[in-house]
């Protein structure tokens, strides 16, 4: 085994930094994107204005009975950010640190990947404030079903249509869509199927949505090679999250022949030089909640882990968790945000002085969203497509969007993310101005 990160770290993070526990005003950073992007566009203040805050800001409470038979009051929320290009889209989270800002953040990013994907939706987000691991399986199925009950006809297949994000999965929406179902949508039960995507297939859901966001991720990554001339075969990847988005993306950049040497996620760090047997690792994941106990893997720190020597690393956890001093310590080509708004500005500018190059969140994790408006369609038909349709589609709107982004960095001379911002604004402006302001 080749030594340790620890001692080949040029620069160390401080192991106090739990991100969660800091203020981080992730709001407010998206809204500076907007500003900086609307820079490069021509847009009108009131429309500026509109885009700065969200439609709808939904706040419920509602009561669960717990298995001990005491009941617990729930706080869930849904922040509907624009819908002038479709109905809200956007996943729900349950974790223990959600707040409203945070999902006024994630609800607008939504409006800006879907603007930028050439998708007919708007933006949305929203969950529930508690740690889904600390409770059974059957709470968290009444869990669901009163919050999804507690929002009614707030949602609906042509209003606002709820995907799965951290901490849910395709069983949460298949809890939604039933609870949806025998409610709001008893009547039109077919018509109603697309009131969420993300569902398991056998309950209207699609082939290829649970790959779909880190399938987006690598279809990035390789066209980022393609452009650089980075050969991807022997590369080394670091990931950071080992969910949904994580394990997946890690499982497909590994039939690339990109190994992953360093991985973590809520549960601490490991480091493996001769690269993790992914398969395995996800497979372990399934079983044991976390990468937690995992044998083939030596335990390295928080700050090692950013140290770690490696050609490409997949922030897929949460926001804010490259800032500065991480940012100073990645020994990366190329950062590829799986997750949503996990660089702070802070990073980002030490990465662009580093001249490491950032593949950013609204671009990077659009597959996921891609692939759910695929899901809706075929919900919308009554069709079922096969995964090689799903899967050439996907190729395609991830390339076209790519090339979209770098078609205006170059023409504005501008990075990436501003880059994204621009051209979804570039098609929202133009949506105003078509449609002027009621009445
Ligand atoms: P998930 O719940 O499946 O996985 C989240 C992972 O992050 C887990 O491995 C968890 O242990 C880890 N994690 C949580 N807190 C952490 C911490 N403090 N430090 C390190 N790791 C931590 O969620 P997911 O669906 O994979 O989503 C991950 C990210 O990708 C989120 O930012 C989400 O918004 C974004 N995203 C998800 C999708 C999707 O289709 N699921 C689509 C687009 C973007």
């Amino acid at each position: 085994m080749s030594a340790p990160p620890s001692q080949r770290a040029s620069q160390t993070v401080p192991s106090t930094r739990t991100v969660t526990t800091e203020r981080y005003d992730f709001f407010r950073v998206i809204q500076s994107y907007l500003d900086e992007a609307a820079r490069h566009v021509n847009v009108p203040e009131h429309v500026r204005g509109i885009l700065r805050e969200p439609k709808n800001e939904l706040i419920v409470h509602f009561p669960v009975r717990m298995d001990n038979g005491e009941y617990r009051l729930f706080k869930g929320y849904r922040i509907q950010h624009s819908n002038i290009l479709g109905p809200f889209k956007g996943g729900m989270r349950y974790h223990e640190h959600a707040s409203l800002d945070d999902f006024k953040a994630l609800a607008a990013m939504m409006t800006w990947k879907c603007a930028l994907m050439n998708l007919p939706f708007g933006g949305g987000k929203g969950g529930i404030k508690f740690d889904p691991r600390g409770v059974s399986r059957d709470e968290l199925g009444r869990i669901t079903r009163r919050f999804f009950h507690a929002l009614g006809s707030n949602i609906g297949p042509d209003y606002d249509v709820p995907a799965p994000d951290v901490g849910t999965n395709a069983q949460t929406m298949a809890w939604a869509l039933d609870t949806y179902l025998n409610t709001v949508g008893m009547v039109h039960k077919t018509a109603a199927s697309g009131v969420v995507t993300g569902k398991p297939v056998a309950s209207g859901g699609t082939v290829g949505r649970e790959t779909a966001t880190g399938q987006g991720v690598v279809h990035c990554i390789s066209e980022w090679a393609r452009r650089t001339r980075f050969k991807l075969e022997g590369k080394k990847l670091i990931v950071q999250g080992f969910g949904n988005v994580g394990s997946n993306t890690a499982v497909i950049l590994a039939a690339l022949g990109v190994s992953l040497v360093a991985v973590g996620d809520h549960t601490g760090y490991l480091y493996n030089p001769e690269g993790f047997n992914v398969h395995r690792l996800k497979q372990y994941v399934a079983q044991n909640g976390s990468i937690a106990g995992y044998a083939n893997g030596q335990k390295i720190t928080r700050e090692e882990f950013f140290a770690v020597q490696a050609d490409i690393f997949v922030p897929a956890a949460l926001e804010n968790q490259i800032g500065a001093t991480e940012a100073e310590a990645l020994q990366v080509s190329l950062v590829a945000e799986g997750a949503n708004g996990p660089c702070s500005p802070e990073g980002e500018a030490v990465l662009a002085r580093r001249g490491i190059e950032l593949l950013p969140d609204v671009l990077a994790n659009a597959g996921g969203v891609t692939v759910s408006y695929y899901e809706w369609v075929q919900n919308k038909r009554s069709e079922t497509w096969a995964l090689e349709e799903v899967e050439e589609r996907l190729e395609k709107a991830m390339l076209d969007a790519y090339d979209r982004m770098s078609q205006f960095a170059k023409t504005h001379n501008c990075g990436n993310r501003i880059a994204c911002y621009g051209v979804a604004l570039q098609r929202l402006v133009q949506v105003y101005v078509e449609r002027e302001i009621f009445p």
